[in-house]
């Protein structure tokens, strides 16, 4: 299923922060950009667990990495 993934600064491996819904009506879509659109996030950015490490880190919208 693809996803949104993040970059753990800390061990520096990926991991999913949003899986996509496999159905185009349920998908929210960028007009934009012609893209998947990105999660929220609020603007001073969004502390999150991360799932290899265990470590909480600080991350902001645009670290959203599309990943199929
Ligand atoms: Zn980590």
């Amino acid at each position: 299923m693809p996803s949104w993934v993040l970059v753990c600064p800390e061990c520096k491996q990926d991991f999913a922060h949003t899986e996509i819904p496999t159905d185009p009506k349920r998908r929210p879509f960028d007009r934009f950009l012609g893209t998947e659109a990105k999660p929220e996030f609020p603007p001073g950015g969004l502390r999150i667990e991360c799932a290899n490490c265990r470590k909480t880190s600080l991350f902001h919208r645009y670290q959203l990495i599309y990943r199929r």
